[in-house]
């Protein structure tokens, strides 16, 4: 499928303002969270520092209160000693017990009144009197609903010292956290919560901190969550104190050191938290807030972010690429249709150059182009005109050409026929139209040598005319030649084609007849005799008969192999004897030459 330049560009643009609007949002989301983390910790860790200042605070006032009432030296008067216990509990602070026991933990005297129960058996107890503790110890009693603080004193039997409080105090005194602390009042006297970069949606509530107090074993003295703050009156529903605190809290816990940071705590819960150590009581303070309440309104924040910075993009990229879209193709949709021109044969037509850039040099590069083919088209048609012309003189030459091979035809066929002439000239008698002597000659060597080839007989029959001297004589030389004419043309009627008939000179004339024998030669001698005396030869002085004397010679092949002149020579002479020996014996007959002549 193809797209058009303007569907590219758009799209283009929408995809390239698409990708960064969502990076864009996912990289500010990334930022938010961390910076609603960071200002989550710093809250949290001023929260935890100025908590635990105050505890710290808290529990040297309360040590204080109860070494007051430690006897300096030897118990005098036990009910005395009480008295003084009461005394101290009512006006320690949250007190609800103070109690002194003995070496074997019979308690002796007791602001609650409960002397003589023994107390060996709990803990505290025991690590105050095995010299485990030295000055204060801090425990919880066995049903948890108690913080006792036990401090050991030599007074005689009086061995320990120590005041109860109730754990409820504690989530009172947690709840005075300094959360409080770390708002400010702006100009207007509105409360303000330091929120970091300020992307917290909401200031950090209480019912979302969690905090609480561990002990050195890990197990947690008091705690106070989101939904345990009212709660905490009840002392059975308490916080599962025998659990551990998750894995970070207790390596913060080992290292007796103070921090913050992210984990999931034994609640499953993901939370931010700070921690601080408190040396004096020993514990550590925890503070907890979940994450996705810390981040909580922040993703609705980011994703109307997200949302909001899409809208802007497309907002901007949509007129953007309209107007960089229409920037690019509008000047190409020009250049098209001025191209179109030039394809339409327009050869030389200019295109406008308005824009610049890229567009401008294929303007530049066109009307170049424009330019060329009009040179090019001009040359062409220059050479068209030339090719038109050298055509016709082309054609004009052929035609000259063809003449002149007409002519030259016409001259060859002269020249030939006057060649055949010449032949003729060559090899016929004028007056007679025979064979001359010369042609006579040469065809009876041919018929000689084809005799002696394949050993057929030749024969030679010499004719001469008689008494024609007195033809020429009586009715003059013309008429002489027409009777030698005339007498020409019987003899040739008479030979077969395949003979020879010439003229050997003057009123003689030889034929030559090939495969013949002496039997039908000397036949054909008297049959030539018997036609010329039949012959009536027109003269002035009237019809003239006249005679002829002929000699007759045969070639045979067993005659012998002399050469070709040598066989003509005496082929000739006998012939020739034997036309002598009939003009001896009385003329107009015919003589078979024989060696007697
Ligand atoms: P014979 O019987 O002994 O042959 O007697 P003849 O008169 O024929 O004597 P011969 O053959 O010797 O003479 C031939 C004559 O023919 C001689 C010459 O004047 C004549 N003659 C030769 N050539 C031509 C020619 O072309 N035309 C004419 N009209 N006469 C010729
Ligand atoms: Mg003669």
């Amino acid at each position: 499928m193809r797209h058009s330049l303007t569907q590219l560009l758009t799209r283009w643009f929408l995809i390239f303002a698409f990708l960064p609007a969502v990076i864009f949002g996912y990289a500010a989301c990334k930022y938010m969270i961390v910076a609603t983390e960071h200002s989550t910790a710093v809250i949290l860790n001023s929260t935890c520092q100025k908590d635990a200042e105050f505890i710290a605070f808290w529990f040297q006032e309360r040590l204080d209160d109860l070494r007051k009432v430690i006897p300096t030296g030897p118990v005098k008067s036990l009910p005395v000693l009480e008295t003084e216990l009461k005394k101290a509990k009512a006006e320690i602070n949250g007190c609800t017990r103070v109690a002194c026991a003995d070496m074997k933990g019979v308690v002796l005297a007791d602001s609650a009144g409960r002397v003589g129960d023994n107390v060996s058996a709990l803990k505290w107890f025991e690590a105050v009197t095995s010299g485990q503790v030295h000055e204060t110890a801090i425990f919880t009693d066995p049903d948890r609903r108690a913080m006792i603080i036990a401090m050991p004193v030599h007074a005689g039997d009086v061995q320990v010292v120590w005041a109860e409080f109730d754990v409820k105090l504690f989530h009172s005194i947690l709840q005075q956290s300094h959360l409080e602390q770390i708002s400010h009042l702006d100009s207007s006297g509105q409360k303000r919560w330091l929120y970091g970069f300020g992307y917290r949606s909401k200031k950090p509530e209480w019912d979302e901190i969690r905090i609480y107090l561990l002990r050195p074993d890990g197990r947690v003295l008091v705690e106070l969550d989101n939904h345990s703050g009212a709660k905490v009156s009840s002392p059975q529903s308490l916080p599962d104190t025998a659990t551990k605190a998750e894995s970070e809290v207790m390596r913060w816990l080992q290292n007796k050191s103070s921090g913050y940071g992210t984990y999931i705590n034994r609640h499953g819960e993901k939370v931010l938290a700070a921690c601080r150590w408190i040396p004096d009581p020993g514990m550590m303070l925890v503070v907890e807030e979940k994450r996705k309440d810390v981040l909580r309104g922040l993703y609705s924040q980011g994703s109307t972010m997200i949302l909001l910075a899409l809208l802007l993009m497309v907002l901007l990229t949509v007129p953007l690429s309209t107007i960089v879209t229409q920037r690019v193709t509008e000047p190409l949709r020009q250049l098209a249709k001025e191209a179109d021109k030039i394809a339409a044969g327009h050869f030389g037509h200019q295109i406008a150059v308005t824009s610049r850039g890229e567009v401008e040099m294929l303007s530049r590069a066109f009307n170049e182009m424009s330019l060329r083919l009009q040179e090019f088209y001009a040359r062409l048609t220059r050479q068209i005109e030339l090719l038109a012309q050298q055509k016709e003189e082309i054609i004009k030459r052929n035609q000259e050409l063809e003449a002149l091979q007409e002519q030259l035809k016409e001259n060859q066929a002269e020249l030939e026929e006057k060649n055949l002439r010449l032949e003729e000239i060559a090899h016929i008698d004028e007056l007679t139209q025979v064979l001359n002597r010369r042609a006579l000659m040469e065809r009876t060597m041919l018929e000689l040598e084809r005799a002696h080839r394949y050993a057929q007989p030749v024969a030679m029959i010499m004719m001469d005319v008689d008494k024609f001297k007195q033809i020429n004589d009586n009715c003059g030389h013309a008429y002489g030649d027409l009777v030698l004419s005339d007498l020409a043309k019987l003899i040739k009627t008479t030979a077969r084609v395949s003979d020879v008939v010439g003229r050997y000179g003057g009123d003689e004339f030889v034929v030559v007849l090939p495969n013949t024998d002496e039997e039908a030669a000397f036949s054909f001698a008297r049959r030539v005799i018997e036609k010329v005396n039949k012959h009536s030869f027109i003269t002035p002085l009237g019809r003239l008969e006249i005679g002829v004397s002929l000699g007759v010679s045969v070639w045979q092949p067993d005659n012998g192999n002399g050469n070709l002149e040598e066989r003509m020579r005496v082929l000739l002479h006998q012939a020739d004897m034997a036309l002598l020996e009939s003009k001896r014996q009385g003329r107009n007959r015919a003589t078979l030459y024989s060696k007697h002549h």
